[in-house]
């Protein structure tokens, strides 16, 4: 059975930092900074798809992160009809360059956080551990976190509950006292709820009435939830 919450674990992509800006803004800049011309929107968009392919391939274990962006890499200049070059990597740590130049926080997190209290804090990504560690430096949040486990640290990508547990035991605290909040409804929240943490969806679009769509309200919420539990 679910106890009080006394801990919160945290998705990075999307719910803390404003990914897919980050994406746009990163891969814009970059193709402009080469000289590409044409519809860089449509290109964005191109880009995203191709991005969300290949890495779920690496989440499915099809290949390791310097494959998926090789291949992402190599993709996106077929499409863009650009000469092939010998190693696409390169390529891509330019666009990650970028990108990583374009990281932001969404403007509730300092707040929400903040709103917290002491409650410890952890990450649980799809996302490398380490890569995982420079973002969250570059916008100033790592050190507000005790943990940060990534799919490569946990053996498994969400939704299995394997990485949620892995979560829960960096932090100190078993899974029916724990929170994750993260953006995707059923691959964070529900997972979650399925691997016994509290989940919590983050409805970053604000459609619909369902969710937390300013995390500002997140300590009400979690309240809420005890409130519910006890009652
Ligand atoms: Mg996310």
């Amino acid at each position: 059975m679910r106890g009080t919450v006394q801990a919160v674990l945290f998705d990075v992509d999307d719910t803390l930092i404003d990914y897919a800006g980050a994406e746009h803004d990163g891969i814009v800049s970059y193709l402009r900074s080469l000289g590409v011309e044409g519809d860089l929107n449509a290109a964005a968009a191109r880009f995203g798809e191709l991005q969300a392919f290949h890495f779920n391939r690496f989440l499915a274990g099809r290949t390791d992160y310097v494959g998926q962006a090789r291949s992402l890499a190599a993709d996106m200049m077929a499409w863009m009809k650009a000469p092939s070059i010998p190693d696409p990597y390169r390529w891509f740590l330019g666009y990650r360059e970028r990108y990583e130049a374009s990281l932001r926080l969404f403007p509730d997190v300092l707040d929400g956080l903040a709103s917290l209290g002491d409650v410890p804090l952890g990450i649980v990504t799809n996302s490398d551990t380490a890569f995982s560690r420079v973002k969250l430096q570059r916008v100033g949040l790592l050190s507000r976190f005790r943990c940060v486990v990534g799919v490569d640290a946990a053996g498994a990508s969400k939704p299995h509950p394997r990485i949620f547990h892995t979560g829960c035991a960096a932090l100190g605290y078993p899974p029916a006292v724990t929170a994750y909040v993260g953006d995707n409804k059923l691959g964070d929240a529900a997972a979650a709820d399925e691997a016994g943490l509290l989940g919590v969806w983050v409805n970053r679009s604000g459609a619909g009435e369902d969710g937390v769509t300013d995390l500002r309200h997140l300590a009400a919420v979690l309240k809420l939830a005890e409130v519910s539990h006890f009652s």
